[in-house]
């Protein structure tokens, strides 16, 4: 497969969705976990500012219960007539104990007849409240309430900043006029422990009260209190409305955080199932690679061992005449000449004769051997009783020699081609007769299995044997085990492996030293 076609192939389609779909789902997952995430952070914030507002009432409250008792109890000793001139000996008491309380006031009708203490407040005596509508409008609302009622913040006339709580006086159902305390800013906000600007590192407060179209902050901080995390709450005492916001919000940004770790884990984790489904797609590669190497060197390896057939074909078949020349001419000289040679010259002529008989011999093998597997005909089921006649009668003069005694029961129908099964057959029983054993008389035993789709023959002596470590080596040409006892070129079991390969089949040996051997091969049982 072409490189370029490889990232189309399946593998790498099915890895492409089965990345996908991963990390569509994990970056889902995280999303949806950091979206939980943030919820719940959200609500933990609005919690907490949801506390500070309420705690922040109450601190006002507990510092604004002070004037409650405190004009309480002045209003109930006007009311008794029990406060004659001592208004400034009381005034002096209640603020000893009621530290967030800066001055008294006693208001008789609308007008401020007496202050406590006087010092730094004498603008105040003598102001009648009816005059500005804001006092009057929150000194009725004490009346209508009957208690305690807060103005401000306002620019105080004595000055500064602060704020007038009053309590209705009442003397025979009629309004007298009415006790009051004034809480200067400073006081408030040292016991609220807050700056001016109502900013801490943690919250920013404002303290707005209503007044027709008027907003009147006690803090000074233009913060809007529309947005982020917020909360409200309202005291009665004064009609305020209390905000409070969280300065510095965590939520989105843990929120972020956690979304920026769900996106990467979702990539670290699609990269690695990238990897592992892409596996068998680049192990597909590597083997057609190596599968492409091996074919051009096998092609090559085919090429140069045709050539090289062709070439011992060439070399055998040339060969033949001149030796055949040298085999008749040495025949002549013997037969000529013969009672003219001395007898040394005749030894001579012998080695000479007999030399050039074995290269005959090992010519004429090599050149049945350089033929051998070349498919000289076609493959079709052959009796192989029929074959092993065939190599029988090929054989039979050594046969009658050695006295063997050959036997076989029925045997299969193989389907081969019937030369090279001729040559296997010959080979094998005419080894069995050669490689037999001096003290017995050769006795063979042709054989067969019935294995799945082949059958397995066995050619059985009862000769001299093969040591195991050459089990293999018999197979390869020019081997041979006996060379100065037996006759014989090398190539016989050579030829029987090409034979039985190029028919499909296997060989192998078993044999036992002195006892005999035993050949196997396997041919089909039909084409495949
Ligand atoms: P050769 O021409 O020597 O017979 P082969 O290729 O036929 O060559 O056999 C190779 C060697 O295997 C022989 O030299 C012999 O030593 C051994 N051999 C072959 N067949 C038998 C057998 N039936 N029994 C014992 N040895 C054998």
């Amino acid at each position: 497969m072409p490189l370029s076609n490889t990232y189309k192939s399946p593998v790498y389609a099915r890895a492409k969705a089965i990345t996908s779909v991963i990390f569509i789902i994990s970056l889902l997952v995280t999303q949806i976990i950091a979206w939980g995430l943030l919820e719940r952070e959200r609500s933990l914030e609005q919690h907490q500012v949801r506390n500070e507002v309420i705690q922040f009432k109450n601190r006002l409250e507990t510092i604004l219960e002070y004037s409650s008792t405190a004009t309480y109890t002045m209003a109930l000793l006007v009311e008794n007539g029990l406060l004659n001139d001592d208004f400034d000996s009381l005034s002096h008491q209640i603020l000893r104990q009621n530290q967030f309380i800066d001055a008294m006031q006693l208001v008789e009708g609308t007008v401020i007849t007496k202050t406590y203490p006087l010092e730094g407040n004498e603008s105040v005596i003598g102001m009648d409240i009816s005059k500005t509508p804001a006092h009057i409008r929150d000194a009725a609302e004490s009346i209508k309430r009957q208690q305690l009622y807060f103005e401000g913040p306002f620019e105080l006339t004595q000055g500064g900043v602060g704020f007038v709580g009053r309590f209705p006086i009442m003397k025979n159902s009629q309004v007298f006029g009415f006790s009051a305390v004034v809480i200067k800013l400073a006081t408030i906000l040292d016991g609220l422990g807050l700056s001016k600007s109502g900013v801490t590192d943690e919250y920013i407060y404002q303290l707005v009260k209503i007044e027709g179209e008027e907003q009147k902050l006690l803090f000074q901080n233009k913060e809007s209190f529309d947005s982020g995390i917020i909360a409200k709450t309202k005291v009665p005492l004064g009609d305020w409305d209390i905000h409070v916001k969280l300065r510095n919000p965590g939520y989105w940004k843990r929120f972020m955080s956690f979304s920026i770790l769900g996106l990467v884990f979702s990539l670290i984790l699609s990269v690695l199932v990238w990897k592992v489904a892409t596996q068998p797609a680049k192990l597909n590669m590597l083997i057609d690679l190596k599968t492409r190497d091996l074919k051009v060197v096998n092609e090559q390896l085919e090429r140069r061992a045709e050539e090289l057939e062709q070439y011992a074909h060439v070399i055998s078949h040339d060969l033949q005449e001149p030796l055949r020349m040298v085999v008749n001419f040495l025949g002549l000289l013997k037969d000529r000449n013969g009672d003219s040679l001395d007898e040394q010259a005749l030894t001579y002529v012998n080695h000479a004769s007999e030399g050039a008989w074995k290269m005959k011999n090992l010519i004429s093998d090599l050149l049945k051997y350089a033929i051998a597997g070349k498919n000289s005909g076609k493959k079709e089921l052959i009796p192989l009783r029929m074959v092993l006649d065939d190599a029988i009668s090929l054989l039979q003069n050594k046969i009658d020699e050695s006295k063997a005694v050959i036997s076989y029961t029925d045997l299969p129908t193989v389907y081969a081609v019937k030369i090279p099964l001729t040559q296997i057959m010959q080979n094998l029983i005419g080894n069995a007769l050669k490689y037999a054993s001096i003290d017995r008389a050769p006795v063979i035993i042709v054989e067969h299995l019935s294995l799945d789709d082949e059958w397995e023959i066995i050619v059985k002596d009862n000769g001299i044997g093969i040591p195991s470590e050459y089990y293999q080596e018999v197979f390869n040409i020019f081997k041979r085990l006996h060379k100065e006892e037996y006759q014989g070129t090398g190539l016989g079991l050579a030829m029987v492996k090409k034979n039985v390969e190029s028919l499909g089949g296997r060989v192998w040996v078993t044999s036992q030293i002195n006892v005999g051997s035993e050949f196997h091969f396997t041919l089909p049982k039909k084409s495949s």
